[in-house]
Formats: C-alpha cells, structure tokens, sequence
C-alpha cells in the first residue's frame, strides 16, 4: 500500500525547498493533493497526515467523497480542477471551494447563474491552454485576456487567478512564465501550476498552488 503520509512529507519537503530557492516566504505555496480515482480512504488518510486541499477532475467523483469528509474537517477545500459540462455546474458550485478550469463563456454564465441560485460564490481560476493544444480545455491564448475582462465587467464573477496544464512533451518553463505575467498584469492572486512531474520549476516561475496527485497517491491505474 502506498504510504500516503510518507509521502505528503516529501512533497511538502520539496516544496518548502523549491519556494526558498525561489527566494519567496514559507508558506507561498499551496500544495493541492490531487485524488481523483482514488478512494474516499485515501483522503481520510492524507487528511489525518495533515493534509486540508484537495483536487478532483470529476463532479461526480468528488460528490462521493468530499460531503461526508466535511464534518470532521472543517479545513477541508475541495478544488474542482478537471473540464466542466455545463450540466454539472450547479453540483460543482455547491460542492467546490475553488472551481479552477472555467474556460469558455457558455460556462461561465451557467456558473454565474448557479452562484446566484446556490447563493455560494467559489473562487474561480481561468484555465489558459498556453500551448494551444487542441485536444487540452483551457482558453486559447489569444483570447485570454478579453475572457477575463468579461468575466469581471460582464458577469461578475469572483476569478481570482489562473490555472494551466503545459504540453507534456515541451519545457513547462515558459507556459509557467506567460501565465505568472497574465496574472500579475490583472492582479489576480492565484497561479495554480506544476504536476508531480514539474511543480518544483512552477515554484521556481510563481506558483501559489500545485496540484500534486501521483507522487502522494501512487500511480492511477
Ligand atoms: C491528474 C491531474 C493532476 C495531477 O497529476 P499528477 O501527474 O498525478 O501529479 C494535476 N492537474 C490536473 C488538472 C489533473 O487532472
């Protein structure tokens, strides 16, 4: 069995390393504990190791597991970081405590329009597809900008900073950079960037979450 404590050790070693090489405070980074296909146990216990963040790529998944977690861990936060159908905007708006893949205006009105009938108002993160790669969600990169604009002045929605997933096969450093200067540029205050496989260079580029799931959990299946 994977020893999950163990392992949330290392990374929160590793990232308390990297954010000092960085030369930023203790405590700049967040370290999302990504637990999709894994079980509700493998929560419980990554959330006995001390661990409170978490992300799932699947509405549904997370409605199996997070609600009947919440109760005995009011620290717990639910990020929803996977691609979103408009029909499960409603569960995703009642269950999240960040939504971090908004990426197309269709969805963001659903969710505006879901915030407004849950009376519940997540953080939102803008996914930017920096390698405009046509199979990855994300906003294309030219179009960025005026989605954030709309998503302010048109639909009044709480976006607080941007998410990213960079092509597997390239150098992540320069997607880490675009999307560091696109946040800053809007003052937005969350960067949610870097995998178990490249969070370190994330750090190194800005991050303020990583979204860290195989390292901690094991390989999926
Ligand atoms: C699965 C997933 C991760 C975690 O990936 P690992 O390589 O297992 O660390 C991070 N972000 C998103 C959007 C994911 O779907």
């Amino acid at each position: 069995m994977t020893d999950i404590a163990a392992n949330l050790a290392r990374i929160q070693a590793r990232i308390a390393e990297a954010t000092a090489r960085a030369n930023r405070p203790a405590g700049a980074v967040t370290l999302v504990a990504v637990s999709k296909t894994n079980p509700a146990e493998a929560v419980a216990a990554a959330l006995a190791a001390g661990q409170a963040v978490f992300g799932e790529n699947r509405v549904q998944e997370a409605a199996g597991k997070f609600p009947a977690l919440r109760p005995d861990w009011p620290a717990l936060r639910l990020h929803i970081i996977g691609g979103l159908q408009t029909n499960k905007v409603r569960d995703a708006v009642r269950l999240a405590d960040v939504i971090e893949s908004l990426d197309r205006p269709k969805l963001a009105i659903a969710i505006a329009e879901a915030m407004a009938k849950e009376g519940r108002r997540p953080d939102l993160l803008v996914q930017v597809n920096t390698g405009d790669e046509p199979q990855k969600a994300g906003v294309p990169r030219a179009e960025a900008e005026a989605f954030l604009r709309a998503c302010r002045e048109e639909w009044d929605l709480p976006v607080r900073g941007l998410m990213c997933i960079p092509p597997a096969a390239e150098d992540p450093r320069p997607h880490f950079l675009h999307l560091a200067d696109l946040a800053a540029r809007y003052a937005l205050p969350m960067l949610s960037m870097g995998m178990s496989a490249d969070f370190e260079a994330a750090i190194a580029c800005g991050a303020t979450h990583v979204r860290v799931g195989s390292a901690i959990f094991g390989a999926r299946g």
